[in-house]
């Protein structure tokens, strides 16, 4: 398998193209690093306005913190939960989510984040109901791990526009490459910024896939409609 050093660049000109459409984000929409962590788990499988009815109700609830989690039955998170969805498996997942928290690092967010970021990534894989995906969103907005995060937006963007070719019997990209291609299209970055550039880009791929980039594409007036007719080359190639 080799690479190609085009794609990365194309992939930072489509950041770059964002950017200039969309400014900044300021993502993670969430006050404190327990809601992103909430805000993870309830946007499986799900809208983030579903997942904006559940926070309200935990808001008012008194359990957008770790204490208010620790506080209230499962029963009761269940109910308070319902709107997002999956709120059966969800429950329990935050429930064990708290309890790694007290168990291993007592009861501090703040020293989970302190661990080595392979090490705790691997901690959390291991949790019921965290992926890949919800992982590396809990590690860049909630604990300030440089890690990118990929997700059905990102991957439709790669794939419509060629980025990485899809390999023999597959039919899409698997979630690894996507952060993979993304890692390395910002290696070049100095250390210190990689957190708020993989921090922006996710955000903008999330920016552009709901205006433009959903099921069906909506190339008219995509900021990343000049990309388009690059679609030759990609970042791997056998
Ligand atoms: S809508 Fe079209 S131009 Fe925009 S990101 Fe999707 S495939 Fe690319």
């Amino acid at each position: 398998m080799k690479r190609r050093s085009d794609p990365l660049r194309r992939l930072r000109r489509m950041h770059d193209a964002l950017f200039k459409a969309y400014g900044p984000q300021h993502w993670w929409p969430a006050r404190t690093p327990c809601e992103v962590i909430l805000g993870s788990y309830l946007t499986q499988n799900t809208s983030w306005k579903a997942v904006e009815r559940s926070l309200e109700n935990l808001r008012g609830a008194g359990a957008l913190t770790l204490d208010g989690l620790r506080a209230i039955p499962q029963a009761k998170l269940r109910r308070l939960i319902q709107p997002s969805g999956f709120f059966t498996r969800k429950a329990p997942a935050l429930k064990a989510f708290v309890a790694m928290v007290d168990e291993e690092f007592g009861g501090s967010l703040e020293t989970l984040a302190a661990m080595p970021t392979e090490a705790l990534r691997r901690r959390l894989l291991d949790l019921p109901g965290v992926g890949p995906e919800t992982a590396d969103a809990i590690l860049l907005y909630a604990l300030g791990h440089a890690v990118p995060v990929a997700d059905e937006y990102l991957r439709r963007v790669v794939e419509r526009h060629g980025l990485i070719a899809i390999e023999p019997g597959r039919k899409h990209i698997p979630y690894d490459a996507l952060t993979d291609l993304t890692r390395c299209a910002f290696s070049a970055a100095p250390a210190a910024t990689h957190a708020a550039l993989f921090n922006e880009f996710h955000a903008l791929t999330v920016a552009v896939g709901k205006a433009h980039c959903g099921r069906t594409a909506k190339c008219g007036g995509c900021p990343l409609a000049g990309d388009l007719k690059k679609t030759a080359s990609s970042f791997y190639t056998s």
